[in-house]
């Protein structure tokens, strides 16, 4: 262990409150161990992993870790937290890319894994009831054993949990067909900062006033502990058809994914590569000598509707200049589709992160030549690769690679900070926004009151009233942070 982090945990004085909260959930489900203090001063974050790298503890230790294995036991802690005016984070499985899960004040860690069960399956309403804690790999299995799917199955799959997923707002590889977690929860129950239990019953859409259940879904914690939730179900598909083509040019690759989604299509998944990204995935000798921008497609469901929907896009991909070659990227990406490749390039020593953003078709094309030829301005030596691969009728989720070489960490942070500031503010200025998946957290915070305008001063008022003492999760989605607490944005004044 590095001396500064070392020094940290020789610093941290055990809570003095630590025996009563024990008293809550169980002695063995508690603790202010050294490496629970270690392992739950981070998550994906990847500046947290640039500092852990660097000997550096990326915000602060957190106070304690408690692990409540109840609904009931969950309220207890909240409550008891509220009255002692503890501040506290609830944790899934700590794969979050933004900081939302990194203790900034010496929050208390609530860690939900222990909430990790399958409630009810309705197989009438086509609906499953699940605890947030539990693990989405395990959850997807399961489903899957009795023949359904939740159809959300993001890259984090196996190292995430089912509430993470609805507190991001994140998204599946197949969101295409089957949406986004907001468009999958029906009902959810959640503790609120006050200990109450907020429950809004799964039905089939209701017009009630403003959708309550959407405060939760989003707020990565700040608002309240989601415990448990329904979610809409799918039986599983037939077949999967994949689709595989090659495109002369950017252009036409984007103008025929928006064809496609345009035309009443359903693909399951759609991803088109830029050539940097096109070139890993291809080899020479075919289809890709002479249109050598790939996109994956795959339509499942029953056969006949599969086969149909393939059909017609291959018609629509024909006639913007495309052409289908053989099957082996669709299947190359679906062997590798749940791995993560940042720790490889990151424990070599160099910065690389992910920046997902979502922009209307009208402005992609623009908004990506600038930050690619912004990027490239910075440093010619950052890399720079970009897919396009959550796709909707009306614009796209943009997924940009950018990863600087081994350096010193001083000139690397200053270059690491600046590309987000690129993308962030060339995004704005497109009119696009600065997240489509990956959600908030700390890095981002700094952006929202530009991002959401006076929508922000609705949300810092609503946290106000609902959090009066801000415990919860403090400081992140840019809302106000507590006295004396670590800032975890990128460095330098870059905004
Ligand atoms: C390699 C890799 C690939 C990824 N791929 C995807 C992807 O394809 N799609 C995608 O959407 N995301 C992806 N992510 C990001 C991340 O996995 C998701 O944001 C995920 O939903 C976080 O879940 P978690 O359980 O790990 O949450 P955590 O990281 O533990 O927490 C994230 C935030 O949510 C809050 N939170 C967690 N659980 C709850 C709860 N029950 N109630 C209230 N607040 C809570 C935390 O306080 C924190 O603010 C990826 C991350 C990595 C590292």
């Amino acid at each position: 262990m590095p001396q500064a982090l070392r020094d940290a945990v020789r610093a941290h004085a055990a809570p003095p409150w630590l025996p009563e909260l024990a008293a809550l959930v169980g002695a063995d489900h508690v603790s202010d161990a050294a490496p629970d203090l270690w392992v739950y001063a981070r998550d994906r974050l990847p500046y947290a992993t640039f500092a852990v790298r660097d000997g550096r503890v990326p915000g602060t230790l957190p106070s304690a870790v408690v692990r409540p294995g109840t609904e009931d036991e969950l309220a207890a802690v909240v409550r008891f937290a509220r009255a002692r005016r503890i501040p506290l984070i609830p944790y899934g499985a700590g794969s979050g890319v933004l900081g939302g899960a990194v203790p900034v004040a010496h929050e208390l860690v609530v860690d939900l894994k222990r909430l990790n069960r399958i409630v009810s399956i309705d197989e009438t309403d086509l609906t499953v009831t699940v605890q947030a804690g539990m693990n989405g790999g395990q959850f997807e299995a399961a489903l899957n054993a009795r023949g359904f799917t939740t159809g959300h199955l993001p890259q984090s799959l196996y190292m995430s949990t089912v509430g993470g997923w609805a507190a991001c707002r994140g998204a599946g590889q197949n969101s295409t067909r089957y949406g986004k977690i907001e468009d999958m929860v029906l009902g959810l129950r959640a503790i609120l900062p006050d200990g109450q239990v907020l429950q809004v019953r799964p039905v089939a859409r209701r017009a009630v006033g403003p959708s309550v259940k959407d405060l939760m879904i989003g707020a990565e914690g700040t608002l309240g502990v989601i415990t448990e939730l329904t979610l809409r179900l799918w039986r599983l598909p037939e077949v999967q058809l994949p689709l595989v083509l090659g495109f002369p040019s950017l252009q036409a690759g984007l103008d025929a994914l928006r064809t496609v989604m345009q035309s009443e299509l359903r693909p399951a998944v759609v991803r088109l590569y830029d050539a940097e990204e096109s070139g890993q995935r291809t080899s020479a000798g075919g289809v890709f000598d002479a249109r050598p921008f790939l996109a994956i497609l795959e339509f499942s469901g029953p056969r006949r509707v599969a086969e149909a929907e393939c059909g017609l896009a291959l018609e629509i991909a024909t006639a913007h200049g495309g052409a289908r070659s053989d099957d082996a990227p669709y299947h190359h990406w679906l062997a590798h589709r749940f791995e993560s490749y940042s720790p490889k390039w990151q424990s070599r020593g160099y910065y690389m992160d992910t920046i997902e953003v979502t922009a209307p078709w009208s402005a992609i094309p623009a908004l990506y030549a600038r930050i690619r030829d912004a990027l490239a301005a910075l440093s010619p030596q950052l890399y720079f690769g970009t897919h396009w691969s959550h796709v909707y009728p009306e614009g796209a989720c943009q997924y940009m690679t950018v990863r600087g070489v081994p350096e010193p960490d001083a000139q690397a942070l200053a270059l690491h900070a600046h590309a987000w500031e690129t993308v962030q503010r060339l995004c704005l200025e497109a009119g696009a926004s600065i997240s489509h998946h990956h959600g908030v957290g700390a890095w981002r915070g700094g952006w929202l009151r530009a991002e959401l305008g006076s929508g922000f001063t609705l949300l810092q008022a609503l946290k106000d009233h609902l959090d009066p003492d801000n415990l919860f999760v403090p400081g992140k989605l840019g809302l106000r942070a507590r006295d004396g607490a670590v800032r975890l944005e990128p460095e330098g004044d870059v905004r």
